[in-house]
Parts: C-alpha cells; sequence; structure tokens
C-alpha cells in the first residue's frame, strides 16, 4: 500500500502466491525483483508483451525502486528458466512475455502493440511449419503473426 513505508514486505497476495509457485517449479529462489517483475508481466497481460523499460517505469510507479540493470538481469534469469520468452520485433525492440499459457504472438504493423493469441487455436498450424521447416520450433516460441492492431484498425477507416 502506497504510505507503508515501514513495512518493505508487501502482503500475500494471491497473484504473489503463484508467482512464488511458479518460479520454485523453475528452481529459482523467491527474490524481491523476481517477483516484482512478474506482478507486473501477470497484471498487464491485456496489453500484451512489455520492454524492459516498461517492466521498469511499471515497477516505478507500483513503488518499486528498481534500477534498470537489476531489471534487465531478472529479465534474462527468468528467460533463461524459461518462466519468460522473449520477443525480438524489428530486431530493434525486445518484449517479454509470462509463458504459463501456450499462445502465439500477433504483432500490429504500424504501432508495434503484441497481442497473445491462444495456442489452442493454432497448434494445427504451428504443428504443419514443423513439417514445412528444418528449424526447431518449439511451442514456447510459438507463431509470430503481422496484422493491425484495434487501435490502429480505427485510424486506417
Ligand atoms: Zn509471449
Ligand atoms: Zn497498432
Amino acid at each position: 500500500m502506497a504510505g507503508a513505508s515501514q513495512h518493505s514486505h508487501a502482503p500475500d497476495s494471491a497473484g504473489e502466491h503463484k508467482s512464488r509457485r511458479l518460479l520454485r517449479d523453475h528452481g529459482l529462489r523467491c527474490t524481491t525483483p523476481r517477483l516484482a517483475v512478474l506482478s507486473v508481466l501477470d497484471g498487464s497481460r491485456d496489453l500484451g508483451h512489455l520492454t524492459v523499460a516498461q517492466i521498469q517505469q511499471r515497477l516505478a510507479s507500483a513503488g518499486h525502486g528498481v534500477d534498470l540493470t537489476t531489471v534487465y538481469r531478472t529479465v534474462s534469469t527468468l528467460v533463461d528458466a524459461n518462466v519468460l520468452h522473449a520477443l525480438v520485433i524489428d530486431e530493434r525492440v525486445t518484449s517479454y512475455g509470462l509463458t504459463d499459457i501456450p499462445h502465439h504472438h500477433a504483432v500490429c504493423t504500424r504501432c508495434g502493440a503484441i497481442d497473445e493469441v491462444p495456442a489452442a487455436h493454432l497448434t494445427v498450424a504451428l504443428a504443419e511449419a514443423r513439417t514445412g521447416s528444418r528449424f526447431a520450433l518449439p511451442d514456447t516460441a510459438g507463431l509470430t503473426l503481422h496484422g493491425l492492431c484495434p487501435a490502429c484498425q480505427q485510424d486506417s477507416i
């Protein structure tokens, strides 16, 4: 809560409980930055995936003074452990998202917004992509689709 600075320990919420279990399942210790990064990503699923800078901004506005270097390090640890995956758009921007729910990505070609597409809708497409490609195509990487997000569809009318 804002103003409760005498307590550095946030109250255990259902989300934090889930994050702790997620970290333990992947053999990671539950450090404060890891829990904070997971809670930010879990709380912004509707916005798709976030860059390190966006994660840091959200942490700051939630009252967590975590510097960019720490966010980078935390995110790389979580990617190495497969808790998060990295999505590179145009070789410029890397966004990160949770891997606990299998999904593909739809990327807006105009503004770069990323949306999650439920994997159940595209498993057949992924299976076909595998047979037609010599690449290793894991479920965790998913497919990346390109199109226009709802906001950009409105603009183009
Ligand atoms: Zn993703
Ligand atoms: Zn867009």
